[in-house]
């Protein structure tokens, strides 16, 4: 049986979401608020990636890399962009965030206390046993965490079904999905594309982290992905280049997905791993390494100014 909300091609979308009617539907509560400046998030992206270098150098394992690489990205979802309230995780109306890419939890975590889903100190106990910060995003244990990832290729297909949940629910809620660019190795990332392109689903948007390492070396050398933008075109994906370390450029490319109608999109951020932290920058070693005690140290001292 097939579903009854499929477009086909020339439907006009509007009317397959047009929520009105929906009590889950409604304005902006929680961080809506926040006067997100580029100053602002510079600042927190600032802090998130303090936060990231002392919390692994404490775990004494976990995943620098490709946490750093997507601190604006995350920053601009939850800061900017998402409606969303820390008090209220499970509000219905909420835009979802999948962080696909589930080993950069550490971004996540960062921003979900610095946000106020939980106390900072809880960043402490990141990947102790019984902390419900656990090295992946367990959503059981973490308030805001919206689906448990890690196994690489999944999350963006739960950020599939959760978007056609919300249509099914003529909700007016966006998902959000962070994906890697090694994840793209996983032929799973290429069913979740073919599934979104073949239902149009435009309240999904992907964000995919470009930092062009994996934790085997350099994605060319390992798999090459490329032409990337080309492959998410053509299985009906509305798809935009941008710097993934320039608010700007991220907040732009955010809005106009938001404006996209009749299929999904996807943002392809290209991005520095180990970003911020110049040893860490481009060193396929920090995919899964933590810093040692006085490594921790020389990165505090080279992140204390935006
Ligand atoms: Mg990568």
């Amino acid at each position: 049986m097939s579903l009854p909300y499929v477009g086909q091609p020339g439907t006009p979308t509007e009317q397959l979401t047009d929520g009105a009617d929906n009590p889950q539907n409604g304005t902006k509560p929680g961080l809506d608020s926040l006067p997100a400046s580029t100053a602002d998030l510079k600042r927190i992206a600032l802090e998130l990636r303090r936060q990231i270098v002392i919390m692994i150098g404490k775990a004494g394992s976990g995943h620098p890399g490709g946490s750093l690489s997507a601190v604006e990205i995350v920053t601009s979802l939850l800061f900017a962009v998402m409606r969303h309230d820390p008090a209220n995780p499970k509000w219905p109306g909420r835009d979802r965030l999948v962080l696909s890419k589930g080993h950069a939890a550490p971004v996540l975590y960062a921003a979900l206390a610095t946000a106020g889903y939980f106390p900072k100190d809880w960043l402490n106990s990141l990947r102790k046993i019984g902390s419900p910060l656990q090295g992946h995003p367990y959503a059981r244990s973490t308030p805001g965490v919206e689906i448990s990832t890690g196994s690489l290729g999944q999350g963006l297909s739960v950020a599939v079904g959760m978007a056609l949940a919300g249509r099914l629910d003529r909700a007016d809620y966006r998902v959000y999905a962070v994906v890697g660019d090694g994840e793209s190795d996983e032929g799973q990332i290429w069913e979740a594309a073919m599934a979104a392109g073949h239902y149009r689903l435009d309240n999904l948007v992907g964000i995919l982290d470009y930092n062009g390492l994996q934790i085997d070396g350099p994605n060319r050398e390992v798999m090459n992905v490329e032409p990337l933008a080309d492959k998410w075109r053509s299985f009906g994906w509305h798809v935009q280049e941008v710097d993934g370390h320039d608010f700007a450029q991220l907040l732009s490319a955010l809005a106009t997905a938001a404006d996209v109608k009749g299929q999904p999109s996807m943002i392809v951020a290209r991005t520095t791993k180990g970003k911020g932290v110049s040893f860490m920058e481009n060193v396929v070693d920090f995919h899964g390494k933590a810093p040692t005690a006085e490594q921790v140290e020389l990165a505090l001292r080279e992140l204390i100014d935006v």
